[in-house]
């Protein structure tokens, strides 16, 4: 989501741009991904808004419940969200990106990097240019190599992800336009649809929870925990993944001419749906300040001054949430029926989704956009 983001960003500033990636082919886990507004404006900035969103289910609201599906809150989003699937998300970004004129080498794994802008592949073919953007995920091995202090650690719990086909009867229920998540003590399940035909499901557990966390899913635990949920765990025969959550944090996000972007620099627990837009923000913003830069490493700080506030508060706020796990499910339930109702938690609560990223001011609301309020 990084480095395609910033290769169509960079690109449509008339850089000459090439992405090395790993594998054989832009590829990623079956998920869905929450695209709030913010993450919207920067897709449609690259031009990627249409394909990301095309058949996907704008949201309106997030419910909170508890394990009997008693609602305990409902938060109605104050901006567009949409639940996509991960997949035609980033398939959308690799449009815009070769698009916008930039070049994706797949099979090309970067083995270094140095500050100076120079690179090596597999291959111990060397490489150098005015920028190195490193957007190679959580587990970031040119991280280290780059030697720029940081700090990895991780939350206390994790989640399994997997997309489930829709059942027609879910298509006429009333939650069939919501994101709902279900807590159950140090549980909880968050089915969020994506379209018509597929149904993004998250079991988020404590990673000491080795019965939770196992795959295939332990059906029988799972529905002790929430009966209202058995028959939608008996459904779940499919491909699944566990990540624990974790979160990374850099002393500075950039060396010389050589930036590191998205989880590789800043992960967070997923609690929001904002550390890939997170990412993507970022990147667009660094494409537009370097726009005129003579001084590309001055600029590259400047840019981390501005922008690496939210990105912060994005990862405390998201840490909290990851907290509530360890709560009893009273105080948690009272927690988060403040939310809505307190002004200025809610405002901590979406302040990432309400930004107006760089790049994207006085763009006009988009023709699928709605008039919500909180
Ligand atoms: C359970 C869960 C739910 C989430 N839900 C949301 C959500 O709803 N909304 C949201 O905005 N975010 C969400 N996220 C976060 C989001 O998935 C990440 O923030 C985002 O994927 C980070 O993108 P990235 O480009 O930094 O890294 P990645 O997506 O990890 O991409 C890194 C790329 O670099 C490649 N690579 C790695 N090493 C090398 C190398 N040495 N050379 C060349 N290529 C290399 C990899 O193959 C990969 O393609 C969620 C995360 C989790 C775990």
């Amino acid at each position: 989501m990084a480095g395609l983001t910033a290769a169509a960003a960079f690109a449509q500033r008339g850089w000459s741009v090439r992405v090395h990636e790993r594998v054989s082919e832009v590829r990623v886990v079956g998920s869905g991904l929450s695209i709030f507004e913010n993450a919207l404006r920067v897709l449609r900035a690259i031009g990627a808004e249409e394909d990301a969103t095309n058949g996907a289910r704008e949201g309106i609201e997030r419910e909170t419940r508890d394990a009997f599906g008693r609602t305990t809150s409902s938060l109605q989003y104050a901006t567009r969200m949409f639940e996509i699937s991960r997949e035609q998300v980033v398939a959308a970004l690799e449009k815009a990106a070769r698009r916008s004129g930039a070049e994706i080498v797949t099979d090309s794994t970067i083995v270094n990097a140095n500050s100076d802008g120079e690179i090596v592949n597999q291959k111990g073919q060397r490489m150098k240019a005015d920028l190195v953007i490193v957007a190679d995920g959580i587990h970031s091995r040119l991280r280290d190599v780059l030697r720029v202090p940081y700090r990895r650690y991780p939350l206390k719990d994790g989640a399994i992800r997997m997309m489930l086909p829709r059942l027609p009867e879910e298509l006429i229920n009333p939650d069939a336009k919501k994101n709902i998540e279900y807590w159950s003590g140090n549980k909880r399940v968050l089915i969020a649809p994506c379209s018509d035909s597929d149904l993004y499901v998250a079991l988020t557990t404590l990673n000491s929870d080795v019965k939770g966390r196992s795959i295939p899913i332990d059906k029988e635990l799972w529905s002790q925990a929430f009966p209202a949920l058995t028959s939608l765990f008996a459904r779940m025969d499919k491909d699944a993944r566990w990540d624990r959550f974790e979160v990374v944090k850099m002393k500075h996000w950039s060396t010389g001419r050589t930036v590191i972007i998205g989880d590789a620099a800043h992960a967070m627990a997923p609690n929001l749906g904002q550390a890939g837009a997170c990412a993507m923000m970022n990147s667009l913003s660094m494409a537009v300040m370097l726009e005129d830069a003579k001084d590309i490493p001055t600029r590259l700080i400047e840019w981390e001054k501005r922008e690496r506030p939210l990105t912060d508060h994005t990862q405390r706020y998201s840490s909290f949430y990851s907290m509530l796990t360890l709560w009893p499910d009273h105080m948690r339930s009272l927690a988060f029926s403040l939310i809505p109702k307190i002004k200025w938690l809610r405002g901590q609560h979406l302040k990432t989704a309400l930004h107006i990223p760089m790049g994207t001011e006085g763009m006009e609301p988009s023709a699928a956009s709605r008039s919500n309020t909180v």
